[in-house]
């Protein structure tokens, strides 16, 4: 596959390596793709180690190597478990470390109050890049390190991403103390109150708190207001302009004019983007509001489980009865009064009532096939497993979905619980397990049939 894709012209990553105790092969695949490092079985350990190696030669990061199967038929047979498929396996290198000193520890406040110190560091430079910011997550983390400003650190890339300061490898002399959080929020001065592990500022008019849950709303992951990035909404706020996430539609974004950076086009964009987002479905606005306990997962299984309106939300949360939303699958109680709580509060659903007016999406239709009851679905009580290769349905998800969208289960391997097995093309080990235990065997065309019906 990886040749092919380069005969056809695509980018490909030369570094890799085929191992194989065939010789031909392995000749074979050095013909198809020049340049890769073949070698037999046992060689593949000291590849792995010459990748390690050279990490920091290469012009992008890397965590690890993956070693899989090559063998499609072999990777078929292996199969998966309820997590990763049993043909690949990552080898994951230590995360790369390196020592500077803690100049400073920076309180922040997120959208729900909680606090997070932020390390500032002396720059310094770790698996390529420039590093002067490392999270300590809480007191508590601060504690057991026993980490004070001035001190000397070891940090850590953890899986390459976010920089963490491992440990304290020298205390500063001049004054060796364990950094201790403010008692009050460095915002709002208003008392800090410890829940579970965190701090919290719990003040809702904590201008720090409403300014991140501006930015976290239009935010890429959320609304997507692309020409209000980070920057942006802290200006705006700054200077007064926004004080909350309804100002965004109703700011007159002609008074930047007078402003330093925004020049017409600029504020053109940001109105047109703004129009734009009024576009975005029920689940994103639902999301953007920022209520703690409500992401994207728990927005899509409110709506697929027939929450499909705000309106119908916030009706079932002034029954005050919690079990009519942990009875989702996947929502606990404490999800459940969650959401009782933020949709029966008058500060909210005013936020949510000024949305509205400016004419945001809080409602998403529900395709009437989905309302039907399931008991009725043409697949219901059928599992199915599918193996082989299709003609119409390649990948093999488009069948999975097929049978799901029919109230079939699809399963990964073969049992007595099995009604049908889909097979197609060079099916393997399923098609004869099938067999034996006289599972019904569809093909692609009977399975076509089986769809239009
Ligand atoms: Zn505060």
């Amino acid at each position: 596959m990886i040749s092919r894709l380069n005969e056809l012209g695509f980018r490909i990553n030369t570094n890799m390596g085929f191992f194989s105790d065939d010789r031909e092969k392995r000749e074979l695949t050095l013909v198809k793709l020049p340049g890769i490092i073949t070698g037999a079985i046992d060689e593949l350990s000291g590849y792995v180690k010459k990748r390690m190696s050279e990490r920091n030669t290469l012009n992008y990061e890397i965590d690890g190597l993956v070693i899989k199967v090559n063998e499609l038929d072999v990777r078929e047979n292996l199969g998966y478990t309820s997590h990763h498929p049993r043909w690949a396996v990552a080898f994951k290198f230590d995360a790369p470390t390196a020592q500077t000193r803690l100049i400073d520890i920076s309180i922040q406040v997120g959208r729900n109050g909680r606090v997070t110190p932020v390390g500032i560091l002396e720059p310094v430079k770790i698996a390529g890049s420039t590093v002067s910011r490392a999270t300590l997550h809480n007191q508590e983390y601060i504690e057991m390190l026993e980490l004070g400003i001035g001190d000397t650190v070891s940090i850590s890339k953890r899986g390459d991403i976010i920089p963490a300061v491992e440990e304290v490898i020298e205390k500063n002399t001049e004054n060796p103390t364990v950094f201790k959080y403010p008692t009050t929020c460095p915002f709002c001065s208003s008392s800090l109150e410890k829940d579970g592990g965190h701090h919290f500022c719990k003040n809702r008019d904590c201008p720090e708190r409403i300014k991140r849950g501006i930015i976290y709303f239009a935010g890429k992951d959320q609304m997507d207001i692309d020409t209000l990035g980070e920057k942006t909404i802290a200006f705006l706020f700054d200077k007064g302009f926004i004080k909350a996430v309804p100002d965004l539609y109703t700011f007159d974004y002609n008074q930047l004019l007078k402003e330093e950076g925004f020049k017409e086009k600029k504020i053109a964009n940001i109105k047109e983007s703004l129009e734009n987002s009024k576009q975005k479905p029920f689940k994103k606005v639902l999301t953007s509001l920022g209520f703690d306990g409500l992401g994207t997962s728990a927005a899509s299984d409110l709506i697929k489980n027939g929450f499909n309106s705000i309106n119908k939300i916030i009706e079932t949360a002034s029954h005050n009865n919690s079990e009519e939303f942990s009875r989702i699958e996947g929502f606990g109680e404490i999800t459940a009064q969650l959401l009782i709580q933020h949709f029966t509060d008058s500060r909210n659903l005013k936020l949510i009532e000024e949305l509205k007016k400016i004419g945001l999406i809080f409602e998403e239709k529900i395709d009437t096939q989905e309302e039907i009851n399931p008991a009725s679905l043409p697949f219901t009580n059928q599992t199915w497993v599918i193996t082989g290769s299709f003609e119409q349905f390649n990948p093999r998800s488009k069948a999975a979905e097929e049978i799901e969208k029919r109230g079939g289960k699809v399963a990964g391997s073969v049992s007595s619980k099995t009604t049908h097995l889909l097979a197609g093309n060079s099916p393997g080990s399923k098609l004869d397990k099938a067999k034996e235990l006289n599972i019904s065997i569809i093909d692609e065309n009977e399975f076509l049939q089986m769809l239009k019906q």
